[in-house]
């Protein structure tokens, strides 16, 4: 039977990140259930057009981190772009996040959110606050009925496609744009639309880039892809996968949490674990759409999609290059051919589109997308992963933490755990 000291099941950025930063000298192998690297961090190249999987912009807090991956993309021209992103409500553009932007909306409205959103926090003798024990109740209150309902619930409710009220109330953690009444008065004379991705990377070559970066560390004959994990032996540390078994001394999985459980024959709170998916739409056009913007959120339940992005605004191209993402509750069967003709006709209905051709389109179902974060799944993720790592599992990543994160949060995760098994 083949041994290894570290196996690594992903290779999207966090399983690379791990096997990179352990270093060549340490014995690792690296398994992937498909054809090709990257995850959900791949690029796709067609008729001239550079897409992702989906829209996927860099926001990166450490530049540490930012300057190992530049250095390892030597020729690779990397954009920096100050965002520019809107919200399409009622037939205007208001600035994102909608909730410090409410001075451009009709006065009526104004009114209605400022008034809302200044009860919600006022400190009214002998009335108590509203409760905060989930997502949806969190939105109301913190911004009250008025922002609530024209923006945030909408939206969110066709992202996640589920009930907020089953969300933890941080279910978006830092990637939530909070604003209290100071900010949301101050910004209706002093911009200040700054978010953890006010500004934001994307090299040329696409999101695959930076997992070439990490891969570009790793010596050939490392990855073994199309090899996919199916068993787990945990008290033998023994992997099974669809090739061969193979004995470790150490575990590291980006693969979803609770499918890596279940391998590993632990007993799983199925009702734990939800999610949506995403469907993705990459789409091409023979000339220019509209300039100075590089995403609009869709909170209105007449649109399929809760936002699109413009490629070809970062690029400076002369093509409109658009994503345009769709949310589905975990158990739709989503198909692309059934829903291109309505997303074409709400694009038209926006006059994102007006006459120009499709000459590209391609198209992804994500799943799992974004985990849905509840007091259950954080609770059992912790208790499992405390087993896992006893038995010298470790399980991490987007879908291997079950959280809300980013590439460099991934980046950051795998570089910590490899420092901590070399100085073991
Ligand atoms: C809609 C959307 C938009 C996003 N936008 C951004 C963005 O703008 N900026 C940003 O920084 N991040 C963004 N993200 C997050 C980013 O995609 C993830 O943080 C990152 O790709 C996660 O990498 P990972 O390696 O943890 O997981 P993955 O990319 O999922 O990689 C896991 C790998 O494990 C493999 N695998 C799974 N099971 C097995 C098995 N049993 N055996 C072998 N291999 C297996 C999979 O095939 C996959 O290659 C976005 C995510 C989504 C869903």
């Amino acid at each position: 039977m083949d041994s290894v000291r570290h196996l690594i099941v992903g290779a999207g950025v966090s399983g690379l990140a791990t096997a990179a930063f352990l270093g060549a000298d340490e014995d690792y192998l690296v398994l992937e259930a498909d054809t090709e690297i990257g995850g959900y961090c791949k690029t796709v190249k067609r008729d001239g057009f550079t897409w992702d999987y989906s829209g996927h912009f860099f926001h990166f807090k450490h530049p540490d981190v930012e300057k190992w991956l530049r250095d390892r993309m030597p020729g690779q021209r990397v954009r920096t772009v100050e965002k520019q992103s809107f919200i399409s409500y009622r037939g205007r553009m208001i600035d994102f996040p909608f909730q410090k932007n409410i001075h451009q909306l009709p006065q009526d409205e104004l009114i209605e959110c400022l008034y809302d959103v200044y009860m919600a926090r006022a400190q009214i003798p002998g009335r108590a606050h509203a409760p905060e024990n989930n997502f949806k109740e969190m939105l109301y209150a913190r911004f009250g009925r008025g922002i609530a309902e024209k923006f945030l619930i909408p939206y969110n409710e066709k992202l996640y496609a589920c009930d907020l009220a089953t969300l933890d109330k941080d279910a978006m953690g830092r990637f939530f744009p909070h604003a209290d009444l100071t900010d949301i008065v101050r910004n209706m004379r002093q911009a200040d639309n700054a978010s953890y991705n006010a500004t934001f990377t994307y090299p040329e070559g696409g999101a695959i880039e930076y997992v070439n970066a990490l891969a570009s560390e790793i010596p050939a004959g490392r990855i073994a892809l199309n090899e996919a994990l199916v068993g787990l032996d945990l008290r033998k540390k023994i992997a099974t996968t669809t090739k061969r078994e193979l004995r470790y001394e150490r575990l590291v999985s980006s693969a979803p949490f609770p499918r890596l459980a279940k391998l590993a024959g632990l007993e799983i709170d199925a009702a734990a674990f939800s999610w949506n998916k995403v469907l993705v739409f990459n789409l091409g056009f023979d000339r220019k759409g509209p300039r100075d913007v590089n995403w609009i959120y869709y909170p209105s339940r007449e649109r399929s999609f809760y936002r699109i992005g413009f490629y070809d605004n970062i690029f400076d191209a002369d093509r409109m290059s658009l994503y345009v993402e769709l949310g589905f509750p975990r158990d739709a069967v989503p198909q692309p051919q059934e829903w291109l003709s309505r997303v074409l006709d709400d694009l038209r209905a926006e006059g994102v589109v007006t006459d120009h051709q499709l000459v590209a389109h391609h198209s992804i179902v994500m799943d799992p997308a974004y985990v849905h974060i509840t007091q259950r799944s954080v609770s059992a993720v912790d208790r499992l992963s405390r087993v896992l790592a006893a038995n010298g599992v470790w399980s991490i990543g987007r879908y291997g933490g079950w959280t809300y994160c980013s590439i460099e949060d991934n980046v950051l995760e795998a570089r910590a755990l490899a420092k901590d098994f070399r100085a073991a």
